[in-house]
């Protein structure tokens, strides 16, 4: 299954959900080069600037991490978060999926309008030290930039700036929203409303992939 969705429409959220619902195994491909940025590994070198701006990691690169990912996993139910994120990608899987066992059956695209996700990821923050996530407005931590759980720093993600947030966002509709219609022809789509809250946002996914 794969996760479509603009920066902010819930994708994280949703996504553990899910993993939860369907023990499948998780690959995303924002927080597996999160991981390598912090890591400075040569992937990360090549990664960092591009994500700070909000800008979209080259195509061979984030394939070459998806695949090793797949096929380290050795298993057939997974759920892929963030990608495909272009329609080179979307094909590239395509054609992959053709010779492996890597075919998706369901593809859940998130739909929130702008305004809500521009509100939702420039609130965000979270715990450097145990990774727990607050929101200055849905959910503040008891003190300032403290965390509630283990008094770690809170800190807000480089590309949850303002401008990076619009960038992302102008990037989601010219290179992501056509995937729509890539998987819509393909029958394997299907669009839910991603407002509310999460736990109404995962019944609505729930009962249009069947229970
Ligand atoms: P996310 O956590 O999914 O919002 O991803 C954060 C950032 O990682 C994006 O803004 C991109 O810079 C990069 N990224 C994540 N997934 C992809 C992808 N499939 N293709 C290209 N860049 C990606």
């Amino acid at each position: 299954m794969a996760l479509l969705g603009p920066p902010g429409c819930g994708k994280g959220t949703q996504g553990a959900a899910l993993r939860e619902r369907f023990g499948s195994a998780h690959v995303s491909t924002g927080e597996l080069l999160r991981a390598a940025v912090k890591d400075g590994s040569e992937l990360g070198l090549a990664a960092a600037a591009v994500m700070a701006e909000g800008k979209l990691v080259p195509d061979d690169l984030v394939l070459g991490l998806v695949e090793e990912q797949l096929n380290g996993h050795g298993r057939d139910n997974y759920l892929l978060d963030g990608f495909p994120r272009t329609l080179a990608q979307a094909s590239a899987f395509d054609t992959a999926s053709d010779s492996g066992s890597y075919e998706l059956d369901h593809v859940v695209a998130l739909d929130v309008p702008e305004a809500e996700l521009v509100r939702r990821l420039c609130g965000r923050r979270s715990c450097v030290d145990c990774g727990r996530s607050y929101h200055l407005e849905f959910r503040p931590p008891s003190r300032e930039a403290v965390c509630d759980a283990c008094e770690g720093t809170l800190e807000q993600r480089a590309d949850d700036v303002e401008e990076s947030v619009r960038a992302r966002l102008g990037i989601y509709r010219d290179q992501t929203a056509p995937l729509l219609g890539f998987y819509g022809e393909k029958g394997i789509l299907n669009k839910i409303d991603g407002t509310g809250n999460p736990s109404e946002v995962t019944a609505r996914i729930l009962e249009a992939l069947g229970g």
